[in-house]
């Protein structure tokens, strides 16, 4: 139990990292733990305005969305991150309790990159995820 913390912080030190907004709190901690144990860095936002401070701050190497978000919402959002110069190439995942076809188109259309519905399932958000981020190294290499 004593060796965890330091694994996980040798993990971090070359991992992906993850920006998870979510302003529900025990889905953004139960979430942000199980990334964390999976390997990821993973930093937090609880509402839209936070989560392009961060985004742009922390240079995340990918988004994880709530698209259902108090004051700016996750679509627009994403629209801000998605039209900035410096952050539009961050892939971005949305995460919908909804999962009705209009709610991923309307997803996509605002830049997302990927749609999860919550409850999140881990190995699809999984694969999701590092879809994303094999295809963003991808870039880099022929940037
Ligand atoms: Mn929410």
């Amino acid at each position: 139990m004593n060796d965890a913390p330091d694994a996980l912080m040798i993990q971090s030190s070359q991992a992906s990292k993850l920006l998870l907004v979510e302003d529900n709190e025990s889905n953004r901690d139960m979430l942000s733990r199980r990334l964390v144990r999976r390997g990821f860095e993973v930093v937090t936002a609880t509402d839209g305005e936070s989560a392009i401070r961060i985004a742009r701050e922390a240079k995340p190497d990918l988004v994880l969305m709530d698209m259902s978000l108090p004051g700016i919402n996750g679509w627009d959002a994403t629209r801000i991150i998605k039209s900035s110069p410096e952050m539009s190439a961050i892939p971005v995942v949305a995460l919908t309790a909804h999962a009705m076809s209009s709610d991923r188109e309307e997803a996509f259309a605002a830049g997302c990159n990927g749609f999860e519905t919550k409850p999140v399932e881990m190995d699809k958000l999984l694969a999701t995820i590092n879809r994303l981020l094999a295809g963003r190294r991808g870039l880099d290499v022929d940037a």
